[in-house]
């Protein structure tokens, strides 16, 4: 250790140290404060204030709104209509993202957004919450052993301090210290030749569209506009048009006259002017990944875990989608709510890991696709976007298969993880593993009245979510669905709220202490069961929902003993079930509870909204009962106070 290095400060303690603040450790703390963890988060440098990522994909919107109105993050983007495509300077094709309409969610289409945004969203939903990022700090060591890890962190005037923690998680980045720590943590990988100019700029006096892309490919290379927001674009350029610049040099920082002139060969006459750049840059790309995103007391996130090409916009998604799958299981483990920790945390790799190697091949097979300058690869690429694209773009099944690629709702961890699960014999289209689509729901409430909300907007918060589905014949299924609950509450001991959904009013029903209808329009009513695949004979059923929003086990109720064995052969039961629902279970026909209250208070101000509406609601609204036209979905809510509770570090 060298002399400057002088203060020395003793080691301190917390469940979790995350070392890095990007957008993949912000994420990672926030899910750790929504489940109530114990950690510290630390971090080289303060906020960035260059654009990078550029697109939030729907999912991650989707993710996001757990923490609370994503909605505000929208205006501070632009909503990305589609993309055209110009082959030699002429028109090709359009990918028309907005021909999708995709029902079942809220959130429809990728929003531009620049990073230092989406920065900004995460740091102040954190602050929000109290917890500070502590900057300027280093981790220059990690050291595991079989009680704990030790990290060595170094502030910027040469102070060091031992942390002792549980876990460490590296969201440091590419080069990441905590990667290099792990034992077998191979990182591998190659770099792309090309060398790339980026500008994000606004264009003037343009008559360009302001809310779709714009891809030129040809000989010379690839030519990207991207929309930011108002007159804001990034413009990409590689291939032989980035490798020179007017003088010839392939390694200084462009300028803004260049990309003028860069602009002005690919783009019609009128598309504008260049003005007040942000960030230019000249920069290369790599195409690289680890093996293996945990070694015991370790574990990697984001571009640690995964670097790739920023085609398709995925980067940044990708790694935010990592911390927010290991939030809760690092949460459920520290609660000592799971039978086999171990193997519960290696699902952390076994769900991801393909999920980044994925990110990788793709990207590169469409980086490749744009920005080849093979000669015989050349004719071959003219010949399918002069001809293949606009064939293929208006067909259904192309789009489809677009959409769930790009706007990553079709990731799913469905038969690669032991952790997820469906009913034997059960045929809906939604299998353990899936994304919960979103639908929407009516909810009364005495307080509130009639509002709408969706099945979304109820799976939020620190908690598991089960959904029980009353099927055709509500008054005969009530007994039933309190018989799953009861037994679902005896199984587990994690934090659960449970919801009765309801799908025909005859008449005006006593059920219900919430509330919930479906849309009262046909369409929307057998699209949300017909989703679940509950639409068949009616059937009733259930939907353990995850914490980070991917269904747990599926099937119809008559499988209840197929759904017991998996809770109890993954998760840990109450102690003393008596004990444990007189201690953690408060039911919600007691308004004034506060336990119950301040409980749900804490998991609305992470976007639980309808959660804590769902506590304070009472009587089922006799008018919309009396109204027959209703189908009627009803949910009752059961939280619990978590088992264990330690504050996040402020
Ligand atoms: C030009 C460009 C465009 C892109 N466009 C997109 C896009 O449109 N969509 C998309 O999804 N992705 C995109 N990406 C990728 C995206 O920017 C990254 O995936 C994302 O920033 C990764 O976030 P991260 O938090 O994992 O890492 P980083 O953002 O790299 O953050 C790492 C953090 O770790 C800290 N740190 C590093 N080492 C240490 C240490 N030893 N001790 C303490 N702290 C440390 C750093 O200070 C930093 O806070 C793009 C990337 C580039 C370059």
């Amino acid at each position: 250790m060298d002399g400057k290095h002088k203060v020395k400060h003793p080691a301190t303690d917390c469940d979790v140290l995350i070392v890095g603040s990007g957008p993949v450790g912000m994420a990672l703390a926030l899910e750790l404060v929504l489940h109530q963890v114990s950690f510290r988060i630390v971090s080289l440098f303060p906020c960035r204030a260059m654009l990078r990522a550029l697109i939030i994909q729907p999912r991650t919107l989707e993710l996001f709104s757990r923490y609370g109105a994503a909605e505000e993050l929208i205006p501070r983007g632009r909503i990305l209509q589609g993309m055209a495509i110009c082959l030699d300077g002429k028109p090709a094709g359009a990918i028309a993202l907005n021909q999708f309409k995709a029902s079942d969610t809220r959130f429809p289409l990728p929003l531009n957004i620049s990073q230092a945004e989406t920065e900004r969203f995460l740091l102040e939903s954190l602050s929000s919450h109290g917890v500070s990022i502590e900057r300027s700090i280093t981790a220059t060591s990690v050291v595991q052993d079989d009680n704990g890890i030790t990290t060595m962190l170094q502030t910027h005037d040469g102070g060091l301090e031992t942390v002792r923690s549980k876990y460490v998680i590296g969201c440091d980045g590419a080069r990441s210290v905590v990667r290099q720590a792990g034992e077998g943590m191979i990182w591998k990988g190659s770099s792309y030749p090309q060398s790339f100019l980026l500008c994000d700029v606004h264009i003037r006096n343009s008559l360009r569209r302001q809310d779709q892309g714009l891809l030129q490919v040809s000989r010379e290379g690839m030519f990207g506009i991207f929309p930011i927001r108002e007159d804001l674009f990034r413009i990409v350029v590689s291939g032989p048009a980035a490798t020179f610049d007017q003088q010839g040099d392939t390694s200084s920082v462009p300028t803004l006259e260049h990309f003028q002139s860069l602009f002005d060969r690919f783009t019609p006459p009128g598309s504008g002017t260049l003005e007040d750049p942000v960030w230019i840059s000249r920069f290369r790309l790599h195409l690289k990944g680890v093996n293996k995103y945990r070694d015991r007391r370790i574990f990697v996130a984001g571009d640690a875990a995964h670097i790739s090409s920023p085609v398709g916009g995925k980067g940044m998604n990708t790694g935010i989608q990592d911390a927010i799958n290991l939030g809760w299981k690092l949460a459920l483990v520290l609660q000592g709510q799971v039978q086999d920790p171990e193997a519960f945390l290696n699902t952390y790799h076994i769900e991801r890991h393909p999920i980044g190697q994925e990110l990788l091949q793709s990207t590169d097979r469409m980086f490749t696709f744009m920005t080849s300058t093979n000669r015989f690869f050349i004719p071959i690429r003219n010949f399918a976007v002069r001809y293949i694209l606009p064939w293929l773009t208006p067909t259904d099944w192309w789009n489809r298969a677009f959409y769930k690629f790009l706007s990553m709702f079709g990731v799913t961890y469905r038969e690669k993880s032991p952790i997820v699960g469906t009913a034997a014999g059960f045929n809906g289209r939604i299998r353990g593993g899936d994304r919960l689509p979103d639908g929407k729901l009516w909810l009364t409430s005495k307080n509130t009245g009639i509002t709408s909300t969706t099945v979304q907007a109820l799976c939020v918060g620190g908690s598991h979510h089960l959904l029980l589905f009353s099927g055709e014949h509500c008054e005969e299924t009530t007994n039933e669905l309190e018989y799953v609950r009861d037994e679902v509450l005896g199984a587990v001991s994690f934090r659960l709220a449970v919801h009765f959904i309801y799908r025909k009013v005859k008449e005006e029903p006593a059920i219900a202490l919430n509330d919930y209808y479906l849309w009262p329009s046909e369409l929307v009513e057998e699209t949300l069961l017909k989703r679940f695949g509950f639409s068949e004979e009616s059937l009733p059923g259930y939907i353990l929902v995850r914490p980070d929003g991917y269904v747990a086990h599926i099937g119809p109720l008559s499988a209840l003993d197929e759904f017991l064995s998996f809770l109890r052969k993954h998760f840990v039961a109450p102690v003393e079930e008596a004990e444990s629902v007189a201690e953690y279970y408060s039911p919600f026909e007691d308004d004034s509870s506060d336990e119950i209250g301040s409980e749900t208070r804490h998991d609305s101000s992470l976007g639980a909204e309808s959660t804590s509406k769902c506590a304070s609601s009472t009587q089922l609204n006799s008018t919309i009962a009396a109204d027959s036209s209703f189908e009627h979905v009803s949910t009752a809510e059961h939280a619990f106070t978590p088992l264990s509770f330690s504050s996040p570090s402020a």
